[in-house]
């Protein structure tokens, strides 16, 4: 098929077009939808897979017999930390499974990194001065808005199909003290869906940082949830950053939330044990234990580190389809013209949507209008500037299919709309 740019387009054929997709969005504005494509939110049907933990746990011991409704275990249930040790590639003895957060469990780090300084500090980030992130983009927004409440700067890199560009974050921490961590979404990044290679975590692990400090950000949010049947594994950040001489530079973070229950799952911290051992004497100034019910409860529900993928194929098939919907319509309508692309992700819970430049906060203007809310122009880049104003993140998981339909054909319409406006703005000179 062949891709039209508009500005390639006769003065007529642009009238006609800019005729048309206004027509179409005036049509779109009768219908009075009510369509939701922000968050990344797991559906009820995929909330329903895992009802059965509201009847559990069976019983109220652990393996070991300690009972669990009791205060204690700081680390978490040991079969639950063995189980998701498997899964993450990393030893038992380094992962905590704590409340049901890891975005909380991120701030903590931050936050004690801050106050008291990070297991290899010489004094805490804040009597440092400036303190800075590497943040590639487009990235998660809740990355950015944590950073920005703590006052530290951020410094953006390419998020590139293989993962961050590691040769331009190389460069940057190689001379400055002051960049002390980077954030990394390694596995079906939010919102690019890229899988960080074995290459670039070991580029990343072993790279030189003038801050001897730094850390890795490791958040293997999607580590499990694949949407095709080729699993993409994720780089055994740990062991590529022990080899390398710097085993305490990754801190990497997973969750449940989208596994069982978003509001009521379990999270891990996976880190070098001595890491462990910081991250535990900090956490133990403010809590006597974790949730162990709700680990006994999934432990019980999953039974094995199988019984969690074979967990996840359940969800691939519920949404996997709406995947498929969305490049389905926006192929349809958009894909003679050469004003977006977006990927087809293998997994997580996105579709990274460009734009033409410029447009983007127009098109979630026009769509919310119709009815359609879309995530806030430029929320994938810090302070929310998107400086080409042309990222959108799709987020399709949480309607019903037929929702996702019409709200992707409705999408489609204002791309087609602020485009044709554009063209013929810029044609009029
Ligand atoms: N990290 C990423 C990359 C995410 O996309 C999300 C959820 N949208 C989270 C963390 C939040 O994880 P949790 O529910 O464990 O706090």
């Amino acid at each position: 098929m062949t891709h039209q740019p508009l500005a390639a387009l006769s003065r007529d054929d642009l009238a006609a077009l800019l005729q048309e997709q206004t027509t179409a969005y005036d049509d779109l504005k009768t219908r009075g939808l009510k369509l939701d494509l922000t968050r990344g939110k797991p559906s009820a049907a995929q909330l329903d897979l895992s009802d059965e933990l509201l009847n559990l746990p069976n019983g109220f011991t652990d393996g070991s017999g300690t009972d669990v409704r009791n205060y204690g275990g700081l680390t978490g249930l040991t079969e639950l930390r063995e189980m998701f040790a498997d899964l993450l590639w990393v030893e038992p003895e380094q992962v905590i499974a704590g409340g049901n957060s890891s975005l909380t469990m991120m701030r903590d780090c931050l936050i004690y990194m801050l106050l008291f300084g990070a297991r290899d500090s010489d004094r805490a980030w804040s009597k440092e001065g400036t303190i800075k992130f590497i943040c590639p983009v487009p990235g998660y927004d809740r990355h950015f808005t944590l950073l920005e409440s703590l006052g530290i700067e951020m410094i953006t890199v390419p998020m590139n199909d293989d993962g961050p560009d590691a040769e331009a974050v190389a460069r940057l921490v190689k001379d400055d003290r002051s960049i002390k961590g980077m954030w990394v979404v390694p596995t079906y990044a939010n919102p690019a869906g890229s899988v960080c290679s074995q290459e670039v975590a070991a580029r990343l692990a072993s790279m030189e940082t003038a801050a001897h400090d730094f850390k890795i950000f490791w958040d293997n949010a999607y580590a499990l949830h694949h949407l095709t049947e080729e699993e993409a594994k994720s780089a055994d950040i740990l062991t590529l950053a022990s080899a390398a001489g710097h085993p305490d530079r990754p801190i990497m973070f997973a969750s449940t939330s989208k596994i069982t229950f978003a509001g009521a799952g379990v999270a891990f911290l996976a880190a070098s044990v001595n890491n462990v051992a910081w991250y535990l004497g900090h956490l133990g100034n403010g809590s006597i234990g974790p949730d162990k019910v709700n680990h006994l409860r999934h432990v019980q529900f999953f039974g094995s580190a199988q019984g969690v993928r074979d967990h996840m194929a359940k969800h691939r098939e519920i949404i996997a389809p709406k995947f498929a919907e969305v490049d389905r319509v926006f192929s349809e309508r958009l894909g003679g013209y050469d004003v977006a692309t977006w990927n087809k992700p293998a997994g997580g819970y996105f579709v990274n949507l460009d734009v033409v430049p410029g447009t983007a906060a127009r098109v979630i203007a026009l769509a919310k209008d119709a009815g359609v809310a879309l995530t806030q122009a430029g929320s994938s880049f810090p302070h929310g500037q998107d400086p080409h104003d042309q990222n959108i993140r799709i987020a399709p998981t949480m309607p019903p299919l037929e929702e996702v339909t019409a709200a992707i054909d409705a999408v489609a319409t204002c791309i087609l709309l602020a485009a044709a406006e554009q063209a013929t703005a810029s044609a009029q000179g």
